[in-house]
């Protein structure tokens, strides 16, 4: 008899909810919070500063630009690239929406591209095909944590005079090769949400070793005033100009102080999520019907989701029912993503249909993302297992 899930009336693996993601926040980190709320500067200070150096130094670029989230370090991104409508850029399918909505804030077209079915990273034999006479840019998006093929990626970009973007929201941490994520397009973008590989709360960076790009990122966070309220001050002088139309997009000091604290722990964390992913791995080998996402050769990987594919032929029961099962096991499971070209949105403003994507629309019937962050127990992960094992089994054909 197998045992009996706890969908249906059984007791589940686990007493308490075990979220897909979590933030660690340390006692040094609310130190570090606290000196900066009792110090002159909130915002625009000298922690900016202090953070943008760190994680520049982090990730082995010339700059680093913070900004207040994610989205805002690739709405800045396309704004510094001059995207306008008419202009296309190429960005992957399979990626949280605020992706292509940069794009679409400028009112340039994101021109949405297939995964390759087993890492779900844009497929990089279909890039080339989406580029026409209008193209900008192309954005790859670092899906899980693990870094796109760059070096393919950027001979492309090279042929055809793009710039190449990288958003490295789930991959701070990662490698490829012996080059760190954020030093691997000519812009990499990074996300500071609490569930990302390290928080500031809300937050974002911009990474690059463009000379000319840095100045106009930090003017249109800033709502694009030719100098801020520090400069201003250490100058003596009230003037400023506004030169385009920009937005608020700055992060506060004791957001940066946070940063600087946490960006410390990352290289320790990304080995822990690593080790998880290994015992993950480990255990799955033995289940037909899961099979986790591929790793490319030469990578270190961040592992901000372990995302699995269900072989829904080897079961009785859909993804949802599955997921409902482990979620009444108190197993967090979790979906990313919808492909962004079927939300609403882009289906109505940008003509996007079902079927453009065929590979991305398979997989998102098929993938979960199992609990996976830093401060998991080795017992928390045997739980996932164990609960993934009752599930499987049981819906087994
Ligand atoms: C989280 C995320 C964003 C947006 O970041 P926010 O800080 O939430 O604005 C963008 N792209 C990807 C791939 C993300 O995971």
């Amino acid at each position: 008899m197998p045992e009996s899930l706890a969908i249906k009336g059984g007791s589940p693996i686990r007493n308490t909810f075990l979220p897909y993601a979590r933030q660690s926040i340390s006692d040094e980190d609310i130190s570090a919070v606290n000196e900066v709320l009792r110090s002159d500067w909130l915002t625009t200070g000298p922690k900016v500063s202090e953070f943008e150096k760190e994680f520049a130094s982090f990730v082995g670029t010339n700059d680093a630009i913070a900004v207040s989230n994610g989205t805002a370090a690739l709405h800045t991104t396309m704004f510094t690239l001059g995207i306008a409508k008419g202009d296309e850029v190429i960005v992957p399918t399979m990626t949280f929406a605020a992706t292509a909505n940069a794009i679409a804030l400028q009112k340039g077209t994101p021109i949405f591209v297939d995964s390759d079915p087993e890492t779900l990273l844009i497929d990089t034999n279909k890039v080339e095909e989406a580029i026409t006479e209008n193209t900008k840019a192309i954005v790859a998006v670092d899906y899980a944590g693990q870094p796109c093929d760059y070096d393919v990626l950027s001979k492309i970009a090279e042929n055809h005079n793009l710039f190449l973007v990288a958003d490295a929201c789930h991959a701070l941490g990662a490698t490829n090769g012996n080059k760190s994520v954020g030093s691997l397009a000519d812009i990499s973008t990074f996300s500071f949400h609490a569930v990302k590989p390290m928080t500031t709360g809300e937050g974002g960076m911009i990474t690059t070793d463009n000379p000319h790009l840095p100045k106009l990122m930090r003017e249109f966070r800033n709502h694009c005033l030719n100098n801020d309220h520090r400069e201003r001050l250490e100058a003596g002088s009230w003037f400023y100009e506004m030169t385009n139309l920009g937005f608020n997009y700055r992060l506060t000091d004791f957001q940066c102080a946070l940063g600087i604290s946490q960006l410390k722990k990352v290289p320790k964390w990304t080995l822990r999520r690593q080790e998880i992913a290994q015992m993950y791995n480990n255990a799955f080998i033995n289940i037909d019907a899961i099979k986790p996402l591929k790793v490319r050769d030469n990578i270190s990987h961040a592992y901000h989701l372990y995302v699995i594919q269900l072989d829904t032929n080897k079961l009785s029961a859909s993804r949802e029912e599955i997921f409902k099962a482990l979620r009444a096991e108190n197993i967090g499971v979790n979906v990313h993503y919808i492909p962004t070209h079927l939300h609403p949105f882009y289906i109505n403003h940008f003509g996007t249909k079902e079927t453009q994507c065929p590979v991305a629309e398979a997989a998102y019937k098929n993938i979960l993302s199992l609990p996976m962050f830093s401060s998991m127990t080795n017992d928390d992960a045997k739980d996932v297992i164990e609960g993934i094992r009752k599930v499987i089994n049981f819906y087994s054909n």
